[in-house]
């Protein structure tokens, strides 16, 4: 995902701001993270360039 997302995503549980963290990123994008929400104590990974932002009880 583009670092830019980060100003529209937020955390689809309380709609909160979210905490980038980066493991892995090229030029363009991020590769591999995590999205903290300090609301909900609650983290969305990003796999493959994709952010995963289902609620967690909704995940498979
Ligand atoms: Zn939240």
């Amino acid at each position: 995902m583009k670092k830019e997302l980060m100003e529209i995503l937020a955390c689809p549980v309380c709609k909160g701001e979210l905490e980038l963290k980066i493991e892995a990123e090229d030029a363009e994008e991020i590769i591999t993270g995590e999205l903290i929400c300090h609301k909900c104590n609650e983290t969305y990974p990003i796999e493959e360039a994709i952010p995963n932002l289902l609620p967690p009880s909704m995940r498979t």
